[in-house]
């Protein structure tokens, strides 16, 4: 028999839309996938706690799909390169191939493996263009989105995505693997599982019908639908693109062999936006720590354990905010204007460090991004690449009302104050006593009073920028 190759699987747990699979069936040899929890990259980040119950569910998926196929999922932990190195030592193989992921030194990554006397072979498919091959007119990366997008429409289609081998080689003998259900993934001691459990299912095949499910419904609505809070206006697809259950090419090829949908045209520059701040990690690996305007880390942050407790528990007083921060701690997502609406509210009104949101949305969320979550709060927190400048401050009322004016998503995140009239729906203290009484709403007791005031907080956070202006 042949000697194996080893297919390392990162965050792309698909068999479809694989390069690196459809390299490794190629090489007509046996094939032993392998995933290394904690392990990801040598210089990755731990996973949250939303994320590892996405993973234990979209891993549990991909091993049935390789079984499926004639083939299995080999489990470890420890050092991606001393782990690769024992499971080469152990079946024969000698060549190990992966999918390219933005954050790591891949070439850090290759030479070490090449020093324990293994080939490696890097491919593409995490996004739709590798980050070295979009440049601008002076060579350089962009750092501004719109001329990103339109620079990417000049290009080549990226690769057609190929389809799942119908069988993969299998080794004659197994390497040992853990036991998923040893990993402790899930949360047990409390179980907070409920409400994921109740929202989502990971996997490449659910995420292919979610795929398919938005585009042949929702898509169509999606540029006027998108930042309505209270509609399912857009795709849900970010955790499945987190994990590389569905990869971008296959959503690119998609929407383009549709017939043109300005819908879905303007959902896939959003698909683009994915594509930028991974591009964006790869110059910044360390983008979730150190901002991208240097003036910035002069910034006057306040140290407010309290408020940003208040944050992360959504107990705020202010009834938009707080319907997000419990959407996400129910569900896992939060929908994006909602996202930037709470960090605005965390890095503005409350003058708290954008840093310690990115950590609150790591940990909490199943699609929590290396790219996409620290790329975000920059821009939110106004020191990214192409960020909103920091002056534009969201007011909660206003946002609250232009985009959930029927109160549906308050009401339904923030089922104590559902009573009240839309007209004071998203600024509680403005009803009367008598208004308040009828909806059984206690302003301080029932639901808490704003814990800062709006109007005297822009005018602290536009002191504080001016602090740093000129510098950097
Ligand atoms: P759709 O609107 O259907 O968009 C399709 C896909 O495009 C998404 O799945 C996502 O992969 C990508 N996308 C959409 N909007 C953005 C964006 N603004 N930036 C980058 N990619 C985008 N997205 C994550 O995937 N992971 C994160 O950890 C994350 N953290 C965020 C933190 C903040 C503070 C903010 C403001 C945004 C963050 N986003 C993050 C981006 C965006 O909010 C989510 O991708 C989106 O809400 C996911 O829902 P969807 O799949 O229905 O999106």
């Amino acid at each position: 028999m042949p000697a194996p190759v080893l297919l390392w699987f990162r965050r792309d747990l698909r068999l479809s839309d694989h390069p690196a699979l459809s390299a490794a069936v190629a090489t007509g040899r046996p094939v032993v996938p392998v995933y290394i929890l904690d392990g990801e990259a040598p210089d990755a980040r731990p996973l949250g706690g939303a994320a590892r119950w996405w993973l234990h569910g979209s891993l549990g998926a991909l091993a049935r799909d390789l079984e499926a196929l004639g083939s299995r999922l080999v489990l470890r932990r420890g050092p991606v390169t001393a782990v690769l190195a024992d499971v080469a030592r152990e079946t024969g193989a000698d060549t190990v191939l992966w999918t390219r992921m933005a954050g790591t030194d891949e070439t850090a990554l290759a030479d070490a493996l090449k020093a324990q006397g293994l080939t490696p072979r890097r491919f593409g498919g995490a996004l739709l263009y590798e980050p070295e091959t979009v440049v601008n007119r002076q060579g350089q990366p962009f750092r501004v989105f719109t001329p990103f997008w339109k620079h990417l429409q000049t290009l080549d289609p990226p690769p057609r995505p190929q389809p799942a081998p119908d069988h993969l080689p299998a080794h004659d003998a197994w390497p040992e693997s853990d036991a998923l259900g040893d990993w402790g993934l899930l949360p047990t001691r409390p179980d907070w599982a409920g409400g994921l459990r109740a929202t989502w299912v990971p996997g490449e095949e659910a995420g292919r019908a979610v795929l398919e499910g938005f585009l042949d419904g929702p898509a169509s609505g999606y540029a006027e639908g998108r930042n309505a809070l209270g509609r399912d206006a857009t795709s849900g697809l970010s955790p499945y693109l987190r994990f590389g259950e569905v990869g971008p090419r296959t959503i690119w090829h998609a929407v383009r062999d549709r017939p043109h949908d300005p819908g879905a045209e303007s959902f896939l520059r959003e698909v683009g936006w994915r594509e930028f701040c991974h591009h964006l990690l790869h110059q910044h690996p360390a983008m979730h720590e150190v901002p991208l305007q240097g003036a910035f880390a002069q910034f006057p942050w306040r140290d407010d354990p309290e408020g940003l407790r208040a944050w992360e528990q959504g107990r705020t007083g202010y009834p938009v905010v707080d319907a997000a921060l419990r959407q996400l701690w129910h569900t896992g997502w939060m929908h994006n204007r909602a996202r930037m609406i709470v960090g605005s509210f965390l890095v503005k009104d409350l003058l708290v460090d954008w840093r310690a949101g990115e950590r609150w949305f790591w940990d909490t969320l199943v699609d929590a991004c290396p790219a996409n979550n620290p790329c975000s709060w920059q821009w939110v927190a106004g020191c990214g690449a192409d960020a909103a400048p920091y002056f534009r401050v969201f007011n909660p009322v206003l946002q609250g009302e232009k985009f959930d004016a029927d109160g549906r998503y308050v009401r339904r995140w923030v089922p104590e104050l559902a009573g009240l009239p839309d007209r004071v729906l998203h600024k509680p203290w403005e009803a009367s006593g008598a208004v308040l009484r009828a909806a059984g709403v206690r302003l301080g007791e029932t639901y808490p009073a704003p814990i800062v005031d709006h109007k005297a907080a822009r005018t602290r956070a536009l002191a504080a920028l001016e602090t740093i202006k000129g510098q950097g």
